[in-house]
């Protein structure tokens, strides 16, 4: 089967960042799932739909005119890649998140993502649901604290609106939620490898993922 390495773990814990690179020194593609739920959140608000209206909302995510195109997120013609990263984006993903219906409506897009010669995915589930066979399971994490201020610094370089106390509150609230639910709750595998980034940099970060490649 084509390779995986499956990076799960919690909200801003640096997953992204690693999954690019890494598929980037591999040469393969990357996953970035969380952005699904962003999407599917995002045209869900701009569709009327309420967030917790299941069918509704799976509905929207099984025909999502989404595409990724030269590092943009187009929702139909619109390029929505700054909106997706909005605080009320992350917290109407996480609640869209726990809809089953949903998960199942992007389960095979997720899937689809799997080919030659490799796939780096980052999310919640990539090891436990998407692709459980991953030759590498990652739960990459830090302190909340440690998460909430690389958060904080992403939306600033953005020109983002930005507070630390509220960023870090909704980093927990969200968490508790992706831990408490019943499908697909972000849990740390028996056999995914621990990577704490909390006093790791990025390209340290990099690196051990790399060594577990070519072990
Ligand atoms: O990773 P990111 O912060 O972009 O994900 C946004 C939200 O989408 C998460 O808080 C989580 O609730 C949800 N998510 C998920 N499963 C994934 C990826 C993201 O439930 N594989």
């Amino acid at each position: 089967p084509v390779p995986v390495i499956a990076i799960d773990g919690p909200s801003a814990s640096g997953k992204g960042t690693v999954a690019e690179r890494v598929a980037a020194a591999l040469g393969w593609k990357v996953l970035d799932s969380g952005s699904l739920y962003r999407i599917v959140a995002l045209a869900a608000t701009r569709a009327g739909v309420a967030l917790d209206d299941e069918a509704g909302v799976a509905a929207i995510a099984a025909s999502l005119p989404a595409r990724f195109e030269d590092g943009k997120v187009l929702l139909g013609g619109d390029d929505i890649s700054t909106d997706i990263r909005s605080e009320a984006c992350s917290v109407g993903a996480s609640k869209v998140a726990v809809l089953p219906a949903v998960r199942e409506a992007l389960l095979g897009r997720q899937r689809d993502y799997r080919v030659a010669p490799g796939l780096v995915g980052d999310g919640r589930d990539m090891g436990s649901v998407i692709f459980p066979d991953a030759q590498i399971k990652i739960f990459l994490t830090a302190t909340a604290e440690a998460r909430a201020g690389r958060r904080y610094k992403q939306l600033m370089e953005k020109g983002l609106p930005a507070n630390m106390q509220s960023l870090l509150d909704d980093l927990r609230e969200r968490d508790a939620r992706d831990a408490a639910r019943p499908v697909a709750p972000l849990v740390k595998l028996p056999d995914a490898v621990l990577l704490d980034t909390t006093e790791l940099d990025v390209e340290g970060a990099v690196a051990f993922v790399l060594d577990l490649v070519r072990d």
